[in-house]
């Protein structure tokens, strides 16, 4: 038996920004599908949290965190969902605020809930084997556990490189209460870095995709980390991720316009229920491109940006849902006001509308510059709208690029940052979609895709054995 407490900054269904939350809200379930597993999950309790949540916790006891010179109290409350112990830290000062992270505090924020983190294990009704913890949030819950409790093992998640928890120096007197042997071990270039402090101290270095545990021991995609994970190489493994298919299921799901299996008829129906709605011309045959994402650089819009007027000539519709930077923010939001019946951009964070585009889309846009794993590639084949993708981190693991000769490939990609080979890729997808002959095997090998966490799984389970063996 082994005795797994995840550590983690969000989780479906209680707080999402991005694929962190999905993988915290779903691999638990695959894991502890192996009776040999005991996985539960230790979150920071926001004041956005859904109500229904809220009403439902337990309290289980007061927990006194030590902060530096000071102390902060908090309350550790339970709750059971879907077969599953989470457990949640209150402390209103830090986490009683709108949204989630953002703030000018983060790094101080995220450290007392890393302290929090190893305050609540003699507290929980498990003697905890191994704690696995998931980005730079809870970076220093690693460092912390291997300082102070050395008969737990640890795990290391990097699920995105680009965000690393740094602190000024000072940060390591202020916050941490760890001697000062232990500051190089948090040391990055002169500062605190919440991130390198885990790869120094986990027992064992996981990341999202094999693809991406190469890349990350190169510069160009390792944000300054490189020499740190070439020297620990033999303790990093790429698994990639896979996604709750009951979740995410055209067949049930509750936000679109017409559920469907495979067939294309009714995907259609979900098209010009969309088109409706955004005031696109109504026409299921005009192929739809989507996109769901954060607006950010790493998710490759300077491309797309740079060559939609391009593609915008095309008997094409483009419909982009996300937020995040302004100039993104912007530019989408002009070219839907250019051509409002061919494109739309929805500036919002919406659940139900992401599914709507899933569901109502026959291709599904992500030129991404780095992609960790990436999810909604992964939802995007699971509703039948094929990826468009560009061949890095779990991109190339996940999105085989269709091959006319040998009928191979769910998608397209194309390998170079650059925006033409976008556009050439997104005309060659136009160009299939005339073309039956070319589609119909295509879009067989799409509803043949699936991702289940079950490989992963066993892959995480075999790395908890091999350390509590140890
Ligand atoms: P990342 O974690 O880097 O943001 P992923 O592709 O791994 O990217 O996961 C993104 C997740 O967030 C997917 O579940 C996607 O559907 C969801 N998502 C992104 N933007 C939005 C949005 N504006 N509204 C609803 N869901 C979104």
């Amino acid at each position: 038996m082994k005795n797994i407490l995840f550590a983690a900054s969000e989780c479906t269904p209680f707080i999402k920004t991005g694929g962190l939350a999905d993988v915290i809200g779903s691999l638990p379930q695959a894991l502890n599908t192996d009776r040999t597993n005991e996985v539960r999950v230790i979150l920071p309790l926001y004041e956005g949290m859904d109500d229904s949540f809220k009403d439902s916790l337990t309290f289980v006891s007061d927990i006194t965190v030590p902060v530096g010179w000071r102390s902060q109290q908090a309350s550790l409350l339970s709750l059971q969902h879907e077969g599953i112990t989470f457990y949640f830290v209150q402390n209103d000062f830090y986490f009683g605020r709108y949204g989630t992270y953002g703030y000018f505090d983060d790094g101080e924020r995220f450290v007392f809930f890393s302290r929090a983190v190893i305050e609540a294990l003699p507290l929980i009704d498990m003697d905890v084997d191994i704690l696995h913890a998931h980005d730079w949030q809870t970076g220093m819950a690693v460092a912390f556990a291997n300082i102070m409790r050395p008969d737990i093992r640890t795990v290391f998640t990097i699920h995105n490189i680009q965000h690393q928890g740094w602190m000024t120096h000072e940060a390591f007197g202020d916050l941490m209460n760890i001697g000062p042997e232990h500051f190089a071990g948090l040391e990055w270039q002169g500062m605190i870095n919440c991130m390198k402090a885990a790869l120094f101290h986990a027992d064992k270095i996981t990341t999202v995709s094999p693809t991406y545990a190469e890349e990350i021991k190169q510069p160009y995609y390792s944000e300054g980390l490189d020499s740190i994970l070439n020297e620990r190489s033999g303790d990093l493994i790429g698994i990639i991720n896979g996604i709750n298919a009951d979740e995410y299921n055209p067949v049930t799901d509750p936000y679109i316009f017409s559920q469907y299996k495979t067939s294309r008829l009714k995907k259609k129906e979900n098209k010009l229920f969309l088109q409706r709605e955004l005031c696109l011309t109504e026409d299921p045959d005009i192929p739809m491109y989507v996109a769901v994402s954060r607006l950010v650089e790493q998710k490759g819009f300077h491309l797309l940006e740079r060559i939609l007027e391009d593609f915008l000539q095309e008997n094409v519709q483009v419909v982009i849902l996300g937020t995040g930077d302004y100039s993104f923010e912007q530019s989408f939001a002009y070219f839907a006001s250019r051509y409002p019946k061919k494109m739309a951009t929805l500036l919002k964070f919406s659940e139900a509308t992401a599914r709507q585009l899933y569901a109502a889309s026959d291709f599904f846009i992500m030129p991404s510059k780095f992609e960790p794993c990436g999810l909604s590639q992964l939802i995007a084949l699971q509703y039948k709208s094929i990826p468009i993708v560009r061949e890095t981190g779990g991109l190339r693991d996940t999105v085989q690029p269709f091959n006319e000769i040998t009928g191979e490939g769910n998608g397209f990609s194309f390998a170079n940052y650059n925006a033409h080979e976008l556009l050439y890729t997104l005309r060659y997808s136009l160009l299939t979609y005339s073309r039956p002959d070319i589609y119909k095997p295509l879009i067989k090998n799409v509803n043949k895709s699936q991702f289940s966490w079950k490989d992963s799984a066993k892959l995480y389970t075999g790395v908890y054995k091999e350390l509590v063996s140890r």
